[in-house]
């Protein structure tokens, strides 16, 4: 009997990495928010670039298990999905990419310097007055 044994490593693999992410994230706003005294997280902007590797559906599946315990537990998620782009650095051209490599739509340049994208950080989080 064979199975699709790969396919569910990947999938584990890509799930784990989220999951870290989601952990990383509730550590830093855990860590913040008693820091400043505070009580509860109410909600958390997050900016993800496009390439930055990291699917925001997951993150949001992995992150509401992530903060049980914490002080964002329940809290809300809000996620700006950034795109991505990149500048020619033959002919000057900002045009938007979806690959880690582009080409420069104006001259079909392959020296495409990409300049957002691959961002991914926490942008504010919003506390509960107590
Ligand atoms: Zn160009």
């Amino acid at each position: 009997m064979r199975m699709a044994f790969p396919e569910t490593i990947v999938a584990a693999f890509s799930v784990m990495h989220e999951m870290s992410v989601a952990l990383s994230i509730v550590e830093a706003v855990d860590a913040k928010a008693r820091q400043e005294g505070s009580g509860k997280i109410s909600e958390i902007a997050l900016v993800i670039g496009r390439l930055a590797g990291i699917d925001a559906q997951s993150l949001r599946f992995c992150f509401s298990a992530a903060a049980r315990g914490s002080l964002a537990e329940g809290c809300s998620l809000v996620i700006e999905e950034r795109e991505a782009e990149g500048v020619c650095q033959d002919c000057g051209n900002r045009f938007s990419v979806t690959f880690l490599v582009a080409v420069c739509p104006r001259c079909q340049s392959l020296s495409v310097q990409r300049v957002s994208g691959d961002e991914f950080l926490i942008q504010s989080i919003t506390i509960e007055e107590e």
